[in-house]
């Protein structure tokens, strides 16, 4: 495996921005992901995992320690009665992996079609898009130890899977490099259509849609909100949503009514709309970081220098050209100063940082 160095790291994000990594390998079998796990030992520096770089930030210095792609390919599909495991590398491309799984009519995955990274990726954040997560399709996850450079088998419970969290982005973080993952599909299932947008699209239809017309809808839904990477869309370059939705319980969702209403009130304004919510777990709600956002004054479009509010979707900060990481934390801050003083709400940011 080559070792190089001083390799810059923008190009490997979706955000394209970012320094240079010490040193850069690309690993595509487990052999080679244990040898760079090594390599950063002998140096005694840190080692960093890329996927996709799609929910990445990197520091405008970089990172001086050791970044390691992970580029191991190939699927494989073990028949279960109605149900396939269908077994993808970690390197494998996600999109391209639902695009195969969809031609072939198998259900579980199609509303995820569109979301950019690597099948390694999907584990470790829980990726999740319009009524679906990959926790409900996966049962086994494979990856190597980084303690013990021995390679473990996960059961679906053992990943303790939750809202845009996994053993891999919690306690287990910086232990464990995914080498596979098992996805279990239903042959001929139905589409899953929970989401509002996508139940709305086929309303009209006698007949249930097939999974590829929701994949291809769910697609075209995700580019009119600048959330599909297309060659030249400014909107989409981004890390998806930078902010989670924040959960909370039933009461502090009173509190903020009651602030709203009043603040409403103090403007001459009458509210009519509730404050969007869904249900989460028993006690608490799931609210909308993109409301909440537009709320506290940041319109689609918002810009602090070169880098914005996307001007499709409140929730997705972008690089208008030539920002740095510098800028988007500015943003970012600002966004969630203004969101914590009008609604008492600490936001969590989604992607990763990496550097200094
Ligand atoms: C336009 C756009 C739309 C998006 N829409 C969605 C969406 O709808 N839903 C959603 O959930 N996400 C979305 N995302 C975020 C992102 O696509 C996902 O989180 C994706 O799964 C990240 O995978 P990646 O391979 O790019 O990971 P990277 O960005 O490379 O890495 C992210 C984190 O995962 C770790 N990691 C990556 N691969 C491995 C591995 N093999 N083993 C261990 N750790 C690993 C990295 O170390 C890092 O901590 C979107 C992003 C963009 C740019």
């Amino acid at each position: 495996m080559e070792i190089q160095e001083n390799i810059l790291l923008a190009p490997y994000t979706t955000f394209r921005i970012g320094g240079p990594a010490r040193w850069f390998m690309e690993a595509t079998s487990e052999t080679e992901l244990a040898e760079a796990v090594s390599f950063a030992r002998e140096k005694n520096a840190p080692l960093f995992v890329l996927g996709g770089g799609s929910n990445l930030l990197v520091s405008d210095k970089g990172f001086p320690g050791a970044v390691v792609r992970v580029a191991n390919r190939g699927i494989r599909q073990d028949l279960e009665g109605a149900y396939s495991v269908f077994t993808a590398a970690a390197g494998e491309d996600w999109d391209d992996f639902v695009s195969n799984v969809v031609e072939q009519d198998f259900a579980g995955v199609e509303c995820m079609a569109g979301i950019p990274g690597t099948v390694g990726g999907t584990p470790v954040q829980n990726v999740g898009a319009y009524g679906q997560e990959v926790a409900s399709t996966i049962v086994a996850v494979r990856a190597l130890d980084r303690t013990t450079l021995k390679m473990v088998d996960f059961a679906a419970a053992q990943c303790q899977f939750g809202y845009r969290r996994s053993i891999f982005n919690s306690t287990g973080r910086d232990r464990y490099i995914v080498t596979e993952v098992g996805y279990r599909l239903k042959l001929h299932g139905a589409p899953r259509l929970a989401y509002q947008d996508l139940a709305r699209a086929f309303s009209g239809w006698t007949e249930g849609p097939t999974l590829k017309q929701a994949s291809e809808t769910v697609r075209s839904i995700r580019q009119q909100k600048g959330m599909l990477l297309v060659e030249g869309d400014p909107d989409c370059r981004s890390a998806g949503s930078f902010f989670k939705n924040p959960v909370v319980s039933e009461s502090h969702l009173a509190d903020i009514s009651a602030r709203v209403v009043k603040e409403a009130h103090r403007a001459g304004l009458m509210l009519t709309e509730p404050i969007p919510h869904f249900a989460a777990d028993p006690g608490s709600v799931k609210l909308l970081a993109g409301w909440l956002i537009e709320q506290a004054g940041f319109p689609k479009g918002f810009a602090l220098g070169a880098a914005a509010v996307s001007s499709r979707h409140t929730l997705a900060i972008v690089n208008r050209g030539d920002a740095t990481a510098k800028e988007i934390l500015a943003l970012r801050d600002e966004i969630r100063k203004r969101v914590l003083a009008q609604f008492g709400i600490c936001l969590e940011q989604e992607p990763v940082y990496l550097g200094v």
